[in-house]
């Protein structure tokens, strides 16, 4: 792809990037430094997050500073500080030590973006327990599957969803001891309790038990874009990289406003919708409403916010309404941007620079990986398409499986192969879900295999291709979706593509696409040729689609992401496979 690098730093940055000097950083890193600017436990009684989080800061200078700033759908906004998170928090940890809830015990969450629901995840950690946030607008089957393989001991939830999701299958979970609704303020048979009645009673005071770094604090369901979602746990040393990323990445600073637009049912909403930053100790915007392109541009304005987390789903929104954020609203607090989840086509960072004033900075990582490990960093010169550099600390390489048990590193710069990581970074998954073997697997010739293909160039910048799955072998090529993509969505009518490999028996598989159209462009067989001539003269005939379809809207699942394998069975006439995360349309 020829697009020009863009260099941010130092010509407009706000403020002095955490991480200058990228290859220095790199030589001078260690884990101890990064644990050693943590607190732990008082008296080596270990390391929690939820202490790290909250309470440290709550025992500061910053006991009065807001760290969650609410702003629900009717306008209302509440504020916490850390002091009054610190006691919420105890409150709420109280309830489950109360009710003989203790260390390994998970605690599973179903409700929109509430206060009650940040309380419950440190409240939890803080009793040692694991935290396991679902999205609110799971439906019966995938609330059941979860809170049945997760082995819920309590669910923290809304009166509305108990009796719509759970009420009905409560007797198949056994082991679901008591349900903790929100909104209801008398206990009810059955292990049904009141929240508020419990906090109510409960003390504000509470002493964090012993926390060994690799007690499990979080269960969190992959985004089922490829299939069936797995349960990654991790581990409360996690927060190193928390913190680490916080700093580097996302390059807080004190007094930043930080907004993370995830929801916590999505990793992104727990690692830096929850922990990192309050780990930093700044503020935390959440929006309990869902996308809304003038309500969010209204907070990034009014709230101020600095530091701003989103995802491509979000940035092709605004693409496609053709909206300029920056001519209509001030954003002069705005810092920087980031991104994650899907790859960021290189038009969605230039769009940024336009419309928002600022480019856009992709980083890539996994539920698995717990938190970020490859990113363009403020102070970097940003390769539009490309995911960035890794993490100080972390070693990832391009790799090529020789046989079952073995891998060489691909030294050779632009060559495809599998993304690959070092294993051993603190916040590395420690197991999938009762599925030991499948987390073995993941694991070849002292790698962990990440399943996305990548290139690295000469300067170390990797360059996502595509999933292994999502690869397409077309006349001998092998076609990476995301580029086909990112191409189609250059031409001014596309607002979204997803491109898959169609079974062929001439070529293997043709590469087609299915496109939606930005707002106010009708489809017609004119546009589908033109687009194809478009793609054609970029990416050549062998790889450009020879199939077109316009869709209103592309599926999605609840994180944003494109499902290309729902396209592809649609396409086939085969069957969907697991659909619990697929989003409604529009
Ligand atoms: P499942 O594992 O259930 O199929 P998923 O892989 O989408 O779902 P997540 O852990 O939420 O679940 O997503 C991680 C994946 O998202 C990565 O492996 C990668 O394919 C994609 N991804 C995330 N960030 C980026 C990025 N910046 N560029 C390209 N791909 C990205
Ligand atoms: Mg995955």
């Amino acid at each position: 792809m020829f697009w020009t690098a863009i260099h941010k730093h130092p010509e407009t940055y706000k403020k002095t990037p955490n991480l200058l000097d990228y290859s220095q950083t790199c030589a001078a890193f260690s884990w101890d430094t990064i644990r050693d600017e943590l607190q732990g436990l008082p008296d080596g009684r270990g390391l929690n997050i939820a202490h790290e989080a909250i309470d440290r800061h709550a025992e500061s200078r910053l006991r009065d500073h807001v760290a969650l700033r609410w702003l629900g759908c009717d306008g209302a906004k509440r504020d916490f500080t850390y002091g009054e998170l610190k006691a919420l928090s105890n409150r709420f940890a109280n309830i489950l030590k109360g009710l003989g809830i203790g260390k390994g015990d998970t605690v599973f969450v179903l409700a929109d973006r509430i206060p009650e629901l940040y309380i419950a995840a440190l409240g939890t950690l803080k009793n040692a327990g694991v935290f396991c946030p679902l999205f609110s607008a799971f439906g019966p089957e995938p609330v059941y599957q979860r809170l049945k393989r997760g082995d819920a001991k309590v669910l923290m939830t809304t009166g509305h969803q108990y009796r719509q999701k759970v009420s009905r299958i409560r007797d198949t979970l056994p082991k679901l001891k008591y349900v903790l609704l929100v909104d209801t303020q008398d206990h009810l048979e059955n292990g049904l309790l009141s929240m508020p009645r419990l906090m109510a009673e409960s003390s504000s005071l509470f002493s964090i038990p012993p926390t060994d770094p690799e007690d499990i604090a979080v269960l969190h369901f992959t985004s089922g874009t490829t299939g069936m979602p797995k349960g990654a746990l991790h581990v409360h040393n996690a927060v190193l990289i928390h913190y680490m990323t916080g700093k580097y990445v996302m390059d807080f600073h004190p007094d930043d406003i930080f907004w993370c637009t995830a929801d916590p049912g999505w990793v992104t909403g727990t690692s830096y919708g929850i922990i990192a930053p309050w780990v930093h100790g700044i503020t935390n915007i959440v929006d309990e409403a869902d996308f809304d392109a003038k309500r969010w541009c209204h907070i990034l304005e009014s709230q101020k916010v600095s530091v701003w987390y989103t995802a491509p789903t979000a940035i092709r929104r605004f693409m496609r309404l053709d909206f300029e954020p920056a001519r209509s609203y001030d954003l002069h607090d705005l810092r920087v941007i980031h991104s994650v989840g899907e790859p960021l086509n290189p038009e969605g960072v230039v769009w940024g620079r336009k419309a928002m004033g600022l480019p856009i900075h992709d980083n890539w990582w996994q539920t698995e990986t717990g938190g970020i490990m490859i990113a363009n960093f403020p102070a970097m010169e940003i390769r539009p398409g490309s995911m960035g550099r890794p993490l100080p600390g972390i070693e990832a390489a391009i790799v090529r499986r020789t046989d079952k048990d073995t891998v060489e590193v691909v030294d050779e710069p632009d060559t495809q192969g599998d993304l690959a990581l070092r294993p051993g970074w603190p916040s590395m998954f420690r197991g999938y879900l009762h599925d030991e073997a499948r987390y073995r697997k993941c694991f070849v010739g002292g790698w962990y295999l990440t399943g996305d293909l990548a290139k690295r160039d000469a300067d170390g910048y990797f360059w996502f291709v595509g999933r292994a799955d999502d690869i397409i072998k077309t006349s001998g090529h092998m076609v990476g979706p995301f580029e086909v993509e990112s191409t189609l969505m250059e031409h001014p009518a596309v607002a979204e593509a997803g491109v898959i490999g169609k079974p062929d028996p001439l070529i293997g598989e043709i590469v087609k696409a299915f496109v939606a159209l930005k707002t106010g462009i009708n489809p017609s067989e004119e546009l589908r040729l033109e687009i194809i001539g478009f793609a054609r003269k970029k990416l050549g005939a062998a790889v450009a689609p020879k199939e077109i379809d316009f869709q209103p809207n592309l599926p999605k699942n609840k994180a944003g992401k494109i499902m290309r394998r729902l396209l592809k069975a649609r396409e086939l006439g085969l069957p969907e496979g697991d659909l619990s995360t697929l989003e409604k349309t529009e």
